[in-house]
């Protein structure tokens, strides 16, 4: 009979078994063969924080080990290396150990060594096609023994080389022999593997002599060119979890059927035994969350890397301008369960509007600039913004009031109409900050019908005006481009076709917007000086905006360029 750990389908359980005031160890594996993304946030906030307050373990007695899980490495590279390590940091996750799984090669090759002397593996030379067969006849004869039939009887007779399969007793002394070769580099890529001896008349398809090595000519990304073959993900997880102590091993629901073969090879091994728990993966609509879908769009040019503001990486989630903030409230909001976890981008804006609210500081901005003539004022003002109204001692900033200025088309009609309180024939208006108010006495329309100009008089009628509207003057202000981003699939839950699903329309580049100059110096690509955490703005009126790394705007010279991307508009888009 092989122990398992039986509180199977449980959530974290609320109170550890250990006793109190010992250190309870939790671990975050990711492969590096990408970057991280949101999906990895959860975990990450599940092993480094949530468990823990779930177990009722106090701060002084959690230990969260970062483990490279890098068995792979065809897939590997230095770049996800470094990438994993400087998303984990900047999260504000500070693990107890890094460990690499490659660096326990020696340690697992000799678990191999042991697993074949007490003759529970063996070298099998199946072929890919085969071993394809193999598969397939196991799984019906499964499906047969589950209806309580005979499969000697019901199923089709099957070479004995498929069925039980040619090289399942071998002897230890060839098998060790053969394994050894396979080490030395004798047999190519592919003609042999290390395969456990499991139980392949079990239900479980895991349980039928799952693959604990391949060979592969591959020098690892970590360790170097000292091996040519390589343990699989089933062989190695287990083994590292209970080399390491882990008390929690927690991971995703599609790992829920191979907790039977974690605990039979660390039973065949005489190991200790971590407890595995499985959560749900988070699922958000309209993106993707697999390294390998990530990765073709990198490749495939559709975004600008994985760090593009679009992607739902923890890269491109901070160049969008999300805080760790943003990210690790959103991921404590969802919580973590075995519910289906598909949650709306929605949900994510909303935890950026809230941390973003307090630290974004404020700026008066155009995107698509409509030009306002005032025909009865000739002075300059200077008039004083607050940097964050909630917050006096950030301060203010001066923007200069001029008798030509720019606001916003959304913001202009050339038609009066009762609904509509921004620039309209007859309309009193306000001006943000410049305790002006205007009246509206004509809109000058293009050919295509669009507003082009607006000409208002100044009034001091005592009326309040409906609106009080944002804008930039035409004398000062600093031309930038603006990107702003939608959805990256128009579709809520991309399908096998996902990339027939893309939106081409995910990125909309604003060359037109003009923002008031007082935000220049926080836009020099030059300066360190962050006026917070990500140098956020809030747009007023319209949303939060973060300088990109595409940025080469000097604001000394003046010269050089500013883009800013859109990390979330202020109001929850009902149209989206
Ligand atoms: P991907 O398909 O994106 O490569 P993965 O599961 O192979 O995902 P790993 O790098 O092996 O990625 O994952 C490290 C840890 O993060 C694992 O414990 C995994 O379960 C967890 N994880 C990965 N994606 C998600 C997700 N979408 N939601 C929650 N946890 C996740
Ligand atoms: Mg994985
Ligand atoms: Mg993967």
């Amino acid at each position: 009979p092989i122990p398992t750990w039986d509180e199977n389908s449980a959530e974290l359980a609320s109170t550890h078994l250990k006793e109190s005031g010992s250190i309870v160890r939790t671990r975050f594996p990711p492969e590096p063969n990408g970057y991280l993304h949101i999906g990895h946030a959860k975990s990450m906030n599940m092993n480094f924080s949530l468990a823990f307050e779930k177990l009722g373990v106090s701060p002084e007695n959690r230990e969260t080990y970062f483990r490279y899980d890098d068995t792979n490495p065809e897939k590997e590279s230095k770049e996800y290396i470094d990438s994993l390590r400087n998303d984990l940091t900047w999260l504000g996750w500070s693990p107890a150990k890094t460990t690499y799984s490659s660096e326990g090669f020696n340690h697992l090759h000799s678990c191999a060594v042991k697993l074949i002397m007490k003759g529970l593996a063996y070298v099998c030379f199946l072929t890919k096609a085969e071993v394809e067969q193999q598969r397939e006849v196991l799984k019906k004869r499964v499906a047969v023994i589950a209806k309580g039939g005979d499969p000697e009887k019901q199923c089709e007779a099957v070479s004995p080389d498929i069925y039980p399969g040619k090289y399942r007793n071998t002897s230890v002394e060839e098998n060790l022999k053969l394994f050894e070769d396979m080490r030395k580099g004798k047999f190519p890529e592919g003609h042999c593997t290390l395969r456990m001896k499991m139980d392949i008349t079990s239900p479980n398809p895991n349980m039928h002599d799952s693959m604990a090595y391949r060979i592969k000519y591959t020098a690892h990304p970590h360790v170097g060119s000292g091996w040519c073959i390589y343990p699989s993900y089933d062989f190695t997880h287990c083994i590292i979890d209970s080399l390491e102590g882990i008390d929690y091993s927690i991971c995703t629901l599609e790992f829920e059927t191979r907790r039977e073969s974690y605990y039979w090879l660390l039973w065949a091994l005489d190991l200790y035994k971590p407890r595995v728990y499985e959560m749900s993966r988070l699922n958000i609509a309209h993106t993707v969350l697999s390294k390998r879908r990530l990765l073709k769009l990198v490749d495939s040019n559709t975004v600008r890397g994985w760090d593009d503001p679009r992607m739902p990486t923890i890269s491109g989630l901070r160049r969008r301008g999300y805080t760790k903030e943003c990210i690790n409230t959103f991921c404590n909001d969802i919580g973590a369960t075995r519910n289906m976890n598909l949650v709306e981008t929605n949900r994510l804006e909303q935890a950026a509007r809230v941390c973003l609210a307090d630290v974004s500081r404020r700026a008066m901005a155009v995107l698509d600039p409509v030009k306002v003539t005032l025909t009865n004022f000739t002075d300059s003002k200077t008039c004083t913004v607050p940097n964050i109204p909630t917050d006096p001692s950030k301060g203010s900033h001066d923007v200069i009031f001029t008798p030509t200025f720019y606001i916003d088309g959304a913001d202009v009609r050339a038609e009066a109409d009762s609904n509509f309180f921004g620039f309209a024939p007859t309309q009193l208006v306000g001006l943000k900050y410049a305790d002006v108010k205007v009246r509206c006495d004509s809109v000058k329309v293009g050919k295509d019908g669009k507003p082009t100009e607006v000409i208002c008089s100044v009034t001091d009628e005592v009326t309040k005006p409906k609106s009080y509207i944002t804008w930039v003057s035409a004398v000062h202000n600093l031309p930038c481009e603006v990107r702003q981003y939608g959805h990256l699939f128009t579709v809520p839950e991309p399908s096998d076709k996902w990339e027939e699903e893309i939106n081409a329309e995910s990125e909309v580049v604003i060359s037109t917007a003009l923002v008031d100059p007082s935000a220049g110096e926080l836009c020099d690509a030059s300066s360190t000086d962050k006026w917070n955490s990500n140098n956020s703005f809030q747009f007023e009126r319209i949303g939060y905006f973060v300088v990109d790394d595409d940025t080469t705007y000097d604001s000394k010279s003046g010269k050089g360029k500013i883009v800013f991307n859109s990390i979330v508009s202020l109001k929850v888009d009902i149209a989206k």
